[in-house]
């Protein structure tokens, strides 16, 4: 059994994308440059935020963090992202997700220029990604991808059941893997909370995407031997004897499902350091699209 490591896959990105930026600052030119928006004080978006943050920093992107109060209109928001789509030095907007209830989410995805939509949320991202055109792929599914493809795990004719039908994980994971590219041509099953004989279709999985956000939801007997498992899920559940008072905890129950399998993703450590990447690359694309 392959331990699908995020931070081996990850770090092989980022050291890329490092040489690229160290080119580019050779050359003269200005650095790519990415700009967040932070709403409220959410630990777990905090986080996700310094994260993409620190790693900015280390592949030697500019970056920017806006921090907004969780009362902040949606109109006010909409204003910060117009700035920010009209600043020629900023190359990727994103905002961290969830938003505060009075917010729509679909009106702030949609106020994103869509060439500066590294996180692949706009519908005209998600029009060229059905289309198999160029685009900003969501990065939790990109970064999947370039797990697969990092540890060469062939996809060609398999069987691939997707868990989570989301906008951001499952749509358009499904998408990919059955697209007609080097690490897609699977055959999909998109499942969901009405889909019923959940654990039979399981079974028939050459690969496994967990997306739904349950803790440990995938067992033993709904994985056949020799699976690839792939584990999107992350959640927090209490715990008095963790430092934190939580810990963090995947959709596969890991421990019992790993022995069935000819690869896994663990939780933390897998897929959630892919989506950084996943951004990061995107981030660059953004840049050499758009930028000077
Ligand atoms: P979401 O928007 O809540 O979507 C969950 C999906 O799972 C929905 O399509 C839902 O079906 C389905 N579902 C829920 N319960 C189910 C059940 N019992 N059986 C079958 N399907 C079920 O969640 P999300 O944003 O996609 O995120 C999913 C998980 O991934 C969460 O734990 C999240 O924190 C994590 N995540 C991790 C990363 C990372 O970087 N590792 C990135 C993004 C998200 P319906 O459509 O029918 O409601």
């Amino acid at each position: 059994m392959l331990i699908l490591d995020g931070k081996i896959a990850s770090r092989a990105v980022i050291d890329t994308l490092k040489t690229e930026v160290e080119q580019i600052k050779l050359t003269g030119k200005r650095t790519p440059h990415l700009a967040a928006i932070l709403i409220g004080n959410n630990g777990a978006s905090e986080t996700y935020v310094a994260s993409k943050v620190k790693h900015c920093d280390e592949i030697g992107f500019g970056s920017t963090l806006i921090r907004l109060a969780d009362n902040i209109s949606e109109a006010e928001l909409i204003a910060t992202i117009t700035e920010l789509n009209n600043n020629d030095a900023i190359d990727g907007i994103l905002v961290q997700l969830p938003l505060p209830k009075h917010i729509s989410e679909q009106n702030i995805i949609m106020a994103i220029n869509p060439a500066k939509d590294v996180d692949g949320f706009h519908p005209v991202s998600v029009g060229k990604l059905v289309q198999g055109l160029p685009t900003f792929i969501p990065a939790t599914p990109y970064g999947i991808m370039l797990m697969l493809e990092h540890f060469n795990i062939t996809t060609k004719g398999k069987h691939a059941v997707v868990i989570g039908r989301s906008n951001i994980v499952g749509r358009p994971m499904s998408i990919l893997l059955s697209s007609n590219q080097p690490y897609g041509n699977c055959t999909v099953t998109v499942c969901h909370s009405h889909t019923p004989n959940l654990n039979e279709i399981c079974l028939q999985g050459d690969i496994i995407v967990a997306a739904l956000g349950r803790a440990e939801f995938v067992k033993a007997n709904m994985v056949k031997e020799g699976a690839v498992v792939i584990d999107v899920g992350i959640t927090r559940v209490e715990d008095p004897t963790a430092k934190k008072g939580y810990r963090i905890k995947g959709d596969v129950a890991y421990n019992e499902v790993a022995p069935r399998t000819s690869a896994i993703t663990p939780v933390p450590g897998g897929v959630g350091l892919m989506t950084i990447a996943g951004l990061m690359k995107n981030t660059l694309q953004a840049y050499k699209a758009i930028g000077k």
